[in-house]
């Protein structure tokens, strides 16, 4: 009986294994880097061990510093998670060495599929059907580029130890191959120290269908239906759902069976994952099996009613399976999204940050968050830069689609970039919500993705209420000194006694430049309301807003709509898409050599939020002197060239009000 677990992992995966384990009466022990002495996931477990410093090689991949802490503390099995040392077969069977169950398949049977060219061979002596390609030992480029000359462009480079979409190269023609095997065997050595090749026909327009699968001890194997991965950047999931819209009996069943002979082959024990592409003909090949619990699990979980962490702890206690093929249901439709820290603007580079603001909507049985991160972590240079994911499920996909983009404009993340808006736009989008779904969705959809069609005049409309309301609520924050009572003096926008006040708002909306005629029509009392004059147009505007609802009324018309905020930029979330709104105003940062110390003016009127040098000390061009904020938005303002502060104006917390000298700088001779 597993009394005692250890969680080789961090982040969700390890949260989401502690959940179970508690509720089982199992007491965990979690480990942690120097990265993550504060993490989750540490003070989520009854015990926890340092195994090292920040880098994964030296502590998450110590897999005898782990063994030790296990048998320090009287661990009776480790599970692993998925990643690091998930599928790594020596560590498995020291694991099993040390007397300590390994919660996952045997050695044997992660070593088999280690590798995507041996896993190929025994599934073709299997019987299951394989995409088509070449798989053998002699890795000569000549014989490489035969075999691909021979099955017809585009062809698929593979590296046969790939992971994470590494040592993959698409070739689209025979003049191309020699240079894209020299980068993927390149790109291969450098990620797995191995660069064996394999040669796949590419298809140009596969799903990504995966079954999930679930053996025993005692001979037993079920399959917990599909899940559909196609939504895909660089090869790697973002979004999946399950069941593969479209699916029939027939077919579920065909893909299940042959899963589970893969499984069988190998005589797998465990939750496992085999994968497939599928054609539009309703073939399917298989590409490779997962020896581990997916990232994705959580979406079987929700339509099949099964916690998949309980039942490997069950297979790892030598129990039976808790169900049979027949007693399995499959019951609505569940999508997860992996919010990512990520720019999708930069090819989805990751990004990293403290996460000023983490906000996850509402769960309830529709909609689960599992994740890693409190808002104030860190989002690291070290490890996969997921936040969270979420999964949201309903009695069909419709009703389900609607959740996850409802769940979507409820989260609010600020201070790390993220694909929230991204996820968001896809989840969106007509193609999605019709489940056209391909594995080149994102490239097919690209324009549509990164800038979605938006209904301009009523989002204009709504930018230009949030921002004045968001001004007007900054003016009325606080007088800059707490002694004086509020009075129109000491608000710090445009307001004028006595005659009503017109001026200029310059807003760009998806990057496109608007410029509206405000005239402040309210009053000290009812200080929210405005006329704009848009073109010939002229709109009425009032509102609120409620933490990160809108509620704008527009002449004879009121809408509520979801906002987020991060740095400068605002993000409307409309019906078909994120729609980014900014204030344009002068760039406070933009400052060029020509800057004199008179230059360092407040462009607007806002609060003082941070002086970040000390006056006297030497400072380099482009170093941030200060943080100062409006309509909480941050701008900073940086050396102009080297030199030194003289003296800081203003204190942190002090209202500045536009135009007023900031500053005294002098710069180097
Ligand atoms: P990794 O193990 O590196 O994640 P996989 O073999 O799982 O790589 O493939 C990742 C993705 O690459 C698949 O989900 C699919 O979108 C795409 N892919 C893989 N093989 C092919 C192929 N032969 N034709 C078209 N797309 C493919």
């Amino acid at each position: 009986m597993i009394t005692k677990l250890l969680i080789a992992n961090r982040g969700e995966i390890a949260c989401r294994v502690i959940r179970t384990a508690r509720q089982l009466g199992i007491s965990t022990v979690a480990v942690y880097s120097d990265a993550d002495v504060n993490a989750l996931h540490v003070s989520m477990a009854d015990e926890a061990v340092r195994i090292g410093p920040a880098p994964s090689k030296d502590s998450y991949l110590q897999a005898d510093r782990i063994l030790q802490a296990a048998k320090q503390l009287g661990v009776n099995a480790i599970h692993p998670g998925y990643g690091f040392l998930s599928e790594n077969a020596a560590f498995a069977e020291a694991c099993e060495d040390a007397g300590i169950r390994f919660i996952g398949p045997g050695a044997a049977a992660i070593r088999a599929m280690g590798s995507k060219s041996a896993a190929k061979h025994i599934m073709e002596q299997a019987g299951v059907p394989l995409v088509p390609g070449y798989h053998g030992d002699d890795q000569s480029p000549k014989t490489l580029k035969q075999h691909a000359d021979n099955m017809g462009y585009p062809v698929l480079l593979k590296a046969a130890a790939g992971g994470g979409g590494k040592g993959m190269r698409q070739v689209w023609s025979e003049q191309e191959f020699s240079h894209a095997l020299d980068a993927a065997k390149r790109e291969a050595m450098a990620s797995f120290g191995d660069d064996i090749m394999l040669v796949e026909k590419y298809l140009t327009a596969p799903r990504h269908v995966e079954i999930q699968v679930f053996c025993d001890t005692h001979g037993n194997g079920v399959y917990l239906f599909e899940r559909d991965c196609s939504v895909q950047r660089r090869h790697q999931k973002i979004i999946e759902e399950a069941p593969a819209p479209g699916m029939t009996d027939a077919l579920r069943k065909q893909m299940g069976e042959a899963a589970l002979k893969a499984a069988q082959a190998i005589d797998y024990v465990g939750a496992g994952t085999v994968e497939f592409l599928l054609d539009e003909d309703g073939r399917f090949y298989f590409m490779e099996m997962n020896t581990r619990l997916q990232v994705e699990h959580p979406v079987t979980e929700k339509i099949s009613g099964e916690d998949l962490v309980d039942w490997q702890i069950q297979v790892a206690n030598g129990l039976p399976l808790p169900k049979t093929q027949d007693e399995l249901r499959l019951t609505g439709h569940a999508f997860e999204a992996r919010l990512y820290a990520e720019d999708p603007d930069h090819d989805f580079l990751p990004a990293t940050g403290t996460l000023r603001l983490l906000q996850p909507p509402q769960t309830s049985t529709h909609v689960r968050v599992d994740t890693g991160v409190i808002q104030g972590d860190e989002v690291s240079v070290y490890y996969d830069p997921m936040i969270a994911k979420l999964i949201v499920w309903d009695t069909d996909r419709d009703r389900a689609l609607q959740r996850l983009l409802a769940a979507l404009r409820d989260y609010h993340v600020a201070g790390v970039t993220t694909n929230l808006e991204f996820l968001y736009n896809v989840a969106a989008s007509r193609p999605f919500q019709q489940a056209e779904l391909v594995t080149t969705f994102i490239e097919k959809h690209h324009d549509m993705l990164f800038s979605p069609a938006i209904d301009e005049d009523q989002t204009q409309r709504l930018a230009l209420a949030a921002l004045l309301i968001l001004l007007n609520r900054q003016q009325a924050r606080q007088p800059a000194n707490p002694e004086v009572p509020p009075s129109p003096w000491s608000l710090p926008l445009a307001w004028r006694a006595n005659y009503v006040h017109k001026e200029q708002l310059t807003l760009s909306l998806q990057d496109t430049l608007h410029t509206v005629d405000v005239l402040h029509s309210g009053s000290t009392e009812q200080p929210g309301q405005w006329t704009l004059h848009i073109g010939d147009n002229v709109v009425q505007v009032s509102g609120h807003i409620e933490a990160h609802t809108l509620h704008a009324r527009l002449d004879d018309y009121q809408q509520r709509i979801n906002w987020s905020q991060d740095s400068h930029r605002l993000t409307l979330f409309t019906a078909t898409g994120a729609c980014h709104v900014e204030h344009h105003q002068p760039d406070l940062g933009d400052m060029d050599d020509a800057a004199t110390d008179s230059d360092f003016a407040a462009p607007m009127n806002g609060t003082m939020v941070d002086v970040l040098v000390t006056p006297g000390t030497p400072v380099t061009k482009g170093t941030p002197l200060l943080v100062m904020e409006a309509m909480k938005m941050e701008h900073s303002i940086v050396a102009p060239a080297d030199g030194t502060v003289v003296e800081f104006f203003f204190q942190p917390g002090d209202l500045v009000d536009g135009g007023a000298r900031l500053l005294e700088f002098s710069r180097d001779e």
